[in-house]
């Protein structure tokens, strides 16, 4: 954990002057007539770490999702850089690759090798060479911790070096936010860490990121702020500290009673 107390305050980074990087005026978001996303209004500035907490169906990952533009919204606003999510084609190619996500179950391309997973979108997207996108590709393995399994298959990699390559893949971009959806859920517990660690270093690094988790101590020690929802609703934001000790609503006392 003493990696943890190194993370830098920065001031700029958590004041209220620091540069908006997403930004969600009133989202509202239904599937068929389920409405899932109630009037969301979510501002995370350059160099913070917001981590989304609730129960399970309280609409977490469909806000990722509505961030990138993987789902469309019914009304309301989304700024990726200050700049409003374009509705398709290469204009919203160029804006999703802003955003970096990461998922529960990795997503990696089955059939490409590790270095390739993370050179495809520099090459395809930023238009790279590929001796370039190679060089920094390694370089992102190795951060990583994975670049001596860069020319293997994902099938070939364990879950905590897969969720590691899928980070890798995720900054080669280099997105202005990272999202990530559960990033540990689907590991087995002795690998979680591994991940953790690499996100870690991506806080301490001041990467901009959204982190839905339910590993407590991640979201109470790299946190800067804490969202709460249940039922589609953002019900409470608070600094972690604040948050775990004293919730405000019965809602997030419920959920956090029930983590015990
Ligand atoms: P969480 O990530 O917090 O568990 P989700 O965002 O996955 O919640 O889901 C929020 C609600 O939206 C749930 O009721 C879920 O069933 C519903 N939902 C999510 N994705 C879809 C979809 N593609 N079609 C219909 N309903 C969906
Ligand atoms: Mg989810």
């Amino acid at each position: 954990m003493a990696q943890l107390q190194d993370k830098p305050s920065i001031p700029q980074h958590h004041g209220a002057t620091a540069e908006p990087i997403v930004e969600l005026k009133k989202v509202n978001k239904s599937f068929g007539d389920k409405q899932v996303l109630f009037d969301i209004d979510l501002t995370v500035r350059s160099g913070e770490v917001v981590v989304i907490l609730g129960p399970s169906g309280s609409g977490k990952s469909t806000l990722c999702r509505t961030i990138n533009r993987l789902e469309a919204i019914n009304s309301g606003e989304i700024r990726v850089g200050g700049q409003l999510l374009p509705e398709e084609g290469k204009a919203l190619a160029q804006l999703r690759a802003e955003v970096g996500m990461v998922f529960q179950s990795f997503n990696l391309f089955a059939h490409k090798s590790a270095l390739e997973n993370v050179t495809l979108g520099p090459i395809k997207v930023r238009g790279m060479s590929k001796t370039q996108a190679e060089e920094k590709g390694m370089a992102l393995l190795r951060r990583v911790g994975v670049e001596d399994q860069a020319h293997k298959l994902p099938a070939q990699l364990s879950g905590g070096q897969q969720q590691r390559v899928a980070i890798a893949r995720a900054l080669a971009m280099d997105p202005k936010v990272l999202l990530f959806d559960e990033p540990t859920s689907a590991l087995d517990p002795e690998m979680v860490n591994e991940v953790l660690d690499v996100m870690n270093d991506l806080v301490k690094a001041g990467m901009t990121m959204i982190v839905v988790t339910h590993e407590m101590g991640f979201a109470r020690h790299a946190a800067d702020r804490v969202v709460f929802m249940s039922d589609g609703h953002i019900v409470e934001e608070n600094d972690p500290d604040s948050f775990f000790d004293h919730p405000r609503t019965e809602r997030a006392k419920d959920f956090l009673s029930k983590l015990l």
